[in-house]
């Protein structure tokens, strides 16, 4: 066991502060890696402030950080994917049971035993695992990624959940050229949706409640924009919707969307409100529309991912920030003020 710094919150109504944490000394199959870059999801938000009790209750203290982009300092003896100085990444997830029907299927993510990066029982340590607001992480080889060297690792950090996140149900729903793609919520997970659609050759459509993102979702690949409180112009695209990708992280009009979809359009759920959402029955029955949800993604999927954005050099638009500005951003992300995802320098951790 070793120690490294991290930036932790000590209940839920506590600020994120400097302090120290452990992690295990590398097994044989696992990398360590000096962290360089970590993204601030909106979920490091719900869970610091325990908003999911209900489903996924809070240990503390937390160390939040699952968009994580580092260099490799050291691997075990069976890793073969890594040697170190390697560029390397890790997401949302770092074990699994690797047996069950999901883990086989390279659905990691759907695994009943799978262990989040954070708040995630640790089994070698015990208490809980600890993330990426930290200097250095080990984690199993299987579990770590190789990021494309084009890639601006601050950038490429965010790819490991909002990217993820928003390929993986793209993939899944066939998004293809000539099909109409729905964007709603232009924050970390959306602004990637938009740029995948558009990669994709969808005719991308962002919805957003800020008008002042307009000239920025032009930029990010929307071919249309429309201010959702604004009902003429949501009436505008009733029925007409093959897929929407809903990234909404607080409570909203579900049905307002589910109504631009067309005869079997889908809409995928990824944000993640702590409340429920109501739904009208006749939205979806009138058309055969669905609604649907998404986890992250697996692994292997993670990996394609990542080797799509290589090719098509696509990155996330990132504020990059030092750790000691982390409270001031989670404030500015509860006010949909991000421009379009914050990135932690973890060389600001040195100085702690
Ligand atoms: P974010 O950067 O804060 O973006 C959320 C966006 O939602 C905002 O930028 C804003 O966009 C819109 N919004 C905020 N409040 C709203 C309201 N009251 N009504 C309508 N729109 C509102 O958050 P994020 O990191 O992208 O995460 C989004 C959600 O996805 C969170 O709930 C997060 O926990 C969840 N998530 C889920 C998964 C998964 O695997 N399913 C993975 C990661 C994150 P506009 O300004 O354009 O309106
Ligand atoms: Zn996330």
């Amino acid at each position: 066991m070793y120690k490294t710094k991290a930036y932790a919150a000590a209940s839920a109504t506590s600020p994120l502060t400097g302090t120290t944490i452990p992690r295990r000394d590398p097994t044989y199959r696992d990398v360590q890696i000096d962290i360089l870059f970590c993204g601030i999801c909106h979920s490091d938000l719900h869970a610091v402030r325990n908003e999911w009790s209900e489903f996924l209750p809070t240990t503390y203290p937390i160390v939040p950080g699952h968009e994580i982009v580092g260099r490799v300092s050291k691997v075990g003896s069976a890793v073969t994917k890594f040697k170190p100085g390697d560029l390397a990444a890790v997401g949302c997830l770092v074990d699994s049971d690797g047996t069950c029907p999901q883990c086989k299927a390279g659905l990691e993510q759907f695994c009943p035993n799978l262990i989040l990066t954070f708040n995630s029982p640790d089994k070698h340590l015990g208490g809980v695992t600890y993330g990426g607001y930290s200097a250095s992480i080990v984690v199993d080889e299987h579990f770590v990624l190789r990021v494309p060297a084009n890639l601006n690792p601050a950038g490429a950090a965010p790819l490991l959940c909002a990217g993820i996140t928003t390929y993986s149900p793209m993939r899944h729903w066939g998004i293809t050229k000539g099909m109409k793609v729905g964007v709603v919520g232009l924050g970390g997970l959306g602004h990637m949706a938009v740029k995948f659609a558009h990669a994709l050759g969808a005719h991308v459509v962002a919805f957003t409640t800020s008008p002042r993102k307009k000239d920025d979702a032009r930029r990010l690949g929307a071919d249309e924009f429309v201010v959702s409180r604004n009902a003429d112009e949501m009436k505008q695209h009733a029925g007409s919707f093959d897929f929407i990708l809903d990234a909404v992280a607080a409570e909203h009009d579900i049905n307002a969307y589910l109504n631009l979809l067309g005869r079997d359009g889908n809409l995928t759920l990824v944000g993640a409100p702590a409340k429920p959402l109501g739904v009208s029955a006749f939205a979806l029955i009138m058309a055969r529309r669905s609604l649907s949800g998404s986890n992250i993604g697996g692994i292997a999927e993670t990996q394609e991912m990542l080797d799509f954005c290589g090719k098509h050099n696509l990155t996330a638009d990132v504020e990059v920030i030092p750790i000691q500005k982390v409270n001031e951003a989670y404030e500015r992300l509860l006010k949909a003020d991000v421009k379009y995802r914050f990135s932690i320098d973890m060389a600001s951790l040195k100085s702690e």
